[in-house]
C-alpha cells in the first residue's frame, strides 16, 4: 500500500512540475523565436533578392537549436524531478506509514489484552454449565471470579478510552487556574500517603491533572506496597511522587512510557502498561515534562515539571 501511494504521489509531483516546466518552455520558445519568424516573413514579402538576406536555413537551424535545447532541459527536469519526487514522497509518507504501523500494533496489543480475560471467562462459564450438580458455593465463587475478570476488562476499556481522549487533542480540556496541592490531595483519595505541599497555582485542566496524579500515586503505592509514599508540590510548578519500592531497572527505564510496556518486575502486579502513556499524553497537553529517577530495590521519584 505504501509503495502504491508513493508511486501515485511521485506521479502527482511529476505532473505538476512538468506542466510548469512545459508552460515556461513554450513561453521561452515563443519569446526567442518571434523575432526570427518576423525577419523570415519580412524577407519573404519585401526584399526577396536583397544582398543582406539572412540565410533562411540559418534561421530554421537556430529555431531548431532553441527547440532541442528546451527539449533537453525538459528531459533533464523530468529525470531530476522523477528521482527527487520519489524521494520526497517517501519522506512525506513516512510519518503516516509509521503512524499506521503504530496503530496496527496498538490494536493488536489491545485485542490480545481483551482476549485473555474473555477466554478465561468463557472457560469458567462452560465448565460451570457442564457441571449438572453445581453447588451454590462453587457457583458463587465462579460468579465472583467472572466479576473480577469483567472489572479488569472495564479498567482496560477505560484506559483505552482515555488514551483516545488525550491523543494529541486538547479539545477535551478546560484550562483554568488550578492549585496543584488540591489536585494531588484529591488524586490520593483515601490512600495513606505523606504530603509536603506548597500552594502552586498553574493554568491547567483540573480533571486530567487529577488523573495524571492518580496514575503516578497508584503506581507508587502498587510498586512499593504502600509504604513511604510521599507527594510534594513546589513552585514554580512541580509535582513529585516518591516511593521506596521495587524501583525500575536501567533496561526498562527508556520504555516505561510506551503503550503496553510493563517492566519485568511489574509482571506479577495487575496493570496493562497504559497508565504512564496516558500520564505522558496529559503532561504533553500541558507542555509539561515527566522526569523519572529510579534505582532498583531503592525506589522511584516521578517529577512533573510545568513550564
Ligand atoms: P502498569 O503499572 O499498568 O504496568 P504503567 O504504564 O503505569 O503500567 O507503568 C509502566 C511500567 O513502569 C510498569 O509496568 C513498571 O514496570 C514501571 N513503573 C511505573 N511506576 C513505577 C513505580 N513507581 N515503581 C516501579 N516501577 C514503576
Amino acid at each position: 500500500m505504501f509503495t502504491k501511494a508513493r508511486t501515485k504521489l511521485t506521479l502527482y509531483y511529476l505532473g505538476i512540475i512538468m506542466t510548469i516546466s512545459l508552460f515556461f518552455s513554450f513561453i521561452i520558445y515563443q519569446g526567442a523565436t518571434i523575432e526570427l519568424t518576423r525577419i523570415e516573413n519580412m524577407q519573404k514579402i519585401r526584399r526577396p533578392n536583397s544582398a543582406f538576406l539572412i540565410d533562411p536555413d540559418l534561421i530554421a537551424e537556430t529555431k531548431s537549436r532553441i527547440f532541442f535545447s528546451l527539449l533537453t532541459l525538459n528531459i533533464f527536469i523530468l529525470g531530476v524531478s522523477g528521482v527527487s519526487g520519489y524521494f520526497l514522497s517517501g519522506k512525506t509518507l513516512k510519518p503516516i506509514s509509521e503512524m499506521m504501523e503504530e496503530q496496527k500494533e496498538f490494536i493488536s496489543n489491545a485485542s490480545h489484552e481483551l482476549r485473555t480475560p474473555l477466554a478465561s471467562l468463557k472457560t469458567e462459564i462452560e465448565v460451570g454449565l457442564r457441571d449438572k450438580e453445581l453447588k451454590l458455593k462453587t457457583a458463587i465463587d465462579l460468579i465472583r471470579s467472572n466479576l473480577e475478570e469483567v472489572n479488569n476488562m472495564t479498567k482496560l476499556s477505560n484506559y483505552l478510552l482515555e488514551l483516545n481522549k488525550f491523543q494529541n487533542s486538547s479539545g477535551n480540556l478546560k484550562f483554568s487556574k488550578v492549585n496543584l496541592a488540591d489536585i494531588v490531595k484529591e488524586a490520593s483519595g483515601k490512600n495513606k500517603v505523606k504530603f509536603n505541599l506548597e500552594k502552586v497555582i498553574i493554568n491547567g485542566d483540573k480533571d486530567s491533572l487529577t488523573e495524571l496524579s492518580r496514575i503516578l500515586i497508584d503506581n507508587a503505592i502498587k510498586y512499593s506496597g504502600g509504604n513511604n509514599v510521599e507527594i510534594v508540590t513546589r513552585k514554580p510548578g512541580i509535582i513529585e511522587v516518591k516511593d521506596k519500592g521495587i524501583g525500575i531497572s536501567e533496561k526498562d527505564l527508556p520504555h516505561i512510557f510506551d503503550r503496553f510496556y510493563r517492566g519485568d518486575k511489574a509482571r506479577g502486579k495487575d496493570g496493562y502498561g497504559l497508565g504512564l502513556s496516558i500520564a505522558k499524553q496529559i503532561a504533553d497537553l500541558h507542555s509539561a515534562r515527566i522526569k523519572v529517577e529510579s534505582k532498583l530495590s531503592k525506589g522511584s521519584t516521578f517529577k512533573v515539571i510545568f513550564s
